[in-house]
């Protein structure tokens, strides 16, 4: 009923047509409503299964997503850890070899400074060598003595005025000698003596002499340039000695001339006091005789004296006109040791004689010039040999010469002066003390008169102990 009121009430309201149910009608359409909402109930029910269902599988997809999502950090993070050390080294890499790089930049800028420096010195080393060069080149052209270079395969390099002039050619004409080797020079008359003198081997020379024209003799020395590993090549140096020759010259003529004049009176002095002191001349008292006997021996002296300087002119003025023979001079030499036997015994000194053991070959000498040199031996063996000394005169054959040696155990000669005792007027100092007689010539005179025959002399000795001269003479076979 309620149900038809309301329907009343509002078709009331409506005021349209109204629609009447029965109640069949009605009790159906509930039914079929209630159907209808049991279907939906069934229906929701359904969709809630499915949707919890739909939640499960959700769940599970958040599970599996959640457990993809950890692991996937997991590697994420690995993977940045890898690439945060991947990155580092290769900064520490590039980092180093930034730093390698800038090293070498700095190493080259060194470098580049060093050679610079280095080319800096080159260029002042360079600077300073073509000033030395300068310099030299104007010493060797102005030098006054004449000069040649030779470098170190023997060939002339450079000639300067003062040379050209000596050999008497000019500038031009020189030219054509430089690059010429010294065996070619000596094909030109103007450079013969000089290559002769130097030899193809360039051999060292210390002031020799070479006649080069009339009024002119030159004084060669050669000096060697670089060190013995790298020689550089050899200097000759031309010395005009023309005006010391002369002078020299003239000083030997000089004292030839007064020698020859002293020995005269001299001569006739001797002689007049040989008569006084004979008693040829009437009688003389002991004490007259005593002063006549010391003037004689004063007078042999000088006599000596006057003979030594004439023989020095002579070796000087190199007049060696020597009368060869040929001799043994075993006969000559005993014979000359028996002629100071006397003498010796006199100081109470042995005087032995020593006869060659082989049969001595035969020597072309002339005679009185080697008894000059035995006897200046001898002699001086027994002056600086104190009383009761020993000598030994030794003739032997060595080495093919036949050898002469004059031995003694006197005061010997100081080490010192070793060197200068065959130069002209030399005395040592230990034999001057000794206050005995001499004019330090004899040895002088012996040297030239023993080279002069092609042989050769020399000595040993020891201060305090003794010494001995040996000198040999070339043997001539039979
Ligand atoms: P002199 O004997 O007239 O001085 P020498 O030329 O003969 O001249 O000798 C030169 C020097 O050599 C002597 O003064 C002496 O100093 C030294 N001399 C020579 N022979 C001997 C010797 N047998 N013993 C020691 N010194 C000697």
């Amino acid at each position: 009923m309620k149900k038809d009121n309301k329907n009343q009430d509002r078709d009331d309201n409506n005021s349209g047509p109204t629609i009447s149910f029965t109640k069949e009608e009605l009790l159906a359409e509930l039914d079929n409503l209630n159907r209808r909402l049991a279907a939906r109930d069934i229906e929701i029910i359904q969709l809630k299964e499915k949707r919890g269902e739909e939640v499960k599988e959700l769940q599970v997809i958040k599970t599996q997503l959640e457990e993809a999502k950890g692991i996937l950090e997991v590697k994420v993070e690995a993977k940045t850890r890898e690439l945060r050390n991947l990155t580092e080294s290769l900064e520490k890499q590039i980092k180093d070899r930034i730093k390698e790089l800038q090293e070498k930049v700095e190493e080259s800028e060194n470098s580049r400074v060093a050679l610079m420096n280095m080319l800096e010195d080159m260029e002042e080393l360079r600077r300073r060598t073509e000033e030395e060069k300068e310099k030299t080149l104007a010493i060797f052209t102005n030098f006054s003595d004449g000069l040649l270079f030779f470098d170190s395969t023997n060939k002339l390099v450079m000639i300067n005025p003062q040379a050209e002039a000596y050999f008497e050619i000019d500038a031009n004409e020189s030219k054509q000698f430089i690059g010429e080797k010294i065996v070619n020079l000596k094909e030109n008359q103007k450079f013969e003596y000089l290559a002769e003198l130097l030899g193809s081997k360039m051999r060292k020379i210390f002031r020799k002499e070479i006649p080069m024209k009339k009024n002119l003799t030159l004084e060669v020395s050669t000096v060697e340039v670089g060190s013995e590993q790298n020689r550089v090549g050899t200097l000759v140096i031309l010395h005009d000695i023309t005006r010391e020759k002369t002078v020299e010259r003239m000083k030997t003529e000089f004292v030839s001339i007064a020698a020859h004049q002293l020995r005269t009176p001299m001569s006739a002095i001797k002689w007049t006091l040989r008569m006084i002191l004979d008693g040829d001349l009437g009688p003389i008292t002991g004490e007259q005789k005593d002063f006549l006997e010391k003037t004689y021996i004063s007078n042999e002296r000088m006599i000596s004296l006057i003979n030594d300087l004439l023989n020095v002119t002579r070796i000087e003025e190199g007049r060696h006109l020597y009368n060869l023979i040929l001799v043994n001079l075993e006969d000559l030499t005993s014979n000359i040791v028996g002629s100071y036997t006397e003498i010796a015994k006199r100081k109470s000194l042995v005087l032995e004689y020593v006869k060659p053991e082989q049969k001595l070959p035969q020597v072309k000498v002339d005679v009185e010039k080697i008894r000059l040199v035995i006897s200046n031996l001898i002699e001086n063996a027994i002056k600086y040999t104190p009383v009761k000394g020993k000598i030994t005169i030794i003739v032997s054959v060595e080495d093919g010469r036949v050898q002469v040696a004059v031995k003694d155990n006197g005061v010997g000669i100081v080490k010192e002066q070793q060197e200068r005792i065959f130069t002209k007027f030399f005395r040592g100092t230990n034999v001057m003390r000794m206050e005995t007689e001499g004019t330090g010539l004899g040895l002088f005179i012996a040297k030239n008169i023993v080279e002069t025959h092609g042989g050769k002399i020399w000595f040993e000795s020891e201060e305090g102990k003794g010494t001995t001269f040996i000198f040999n003479l070339p043997a001539i076979a039979t």
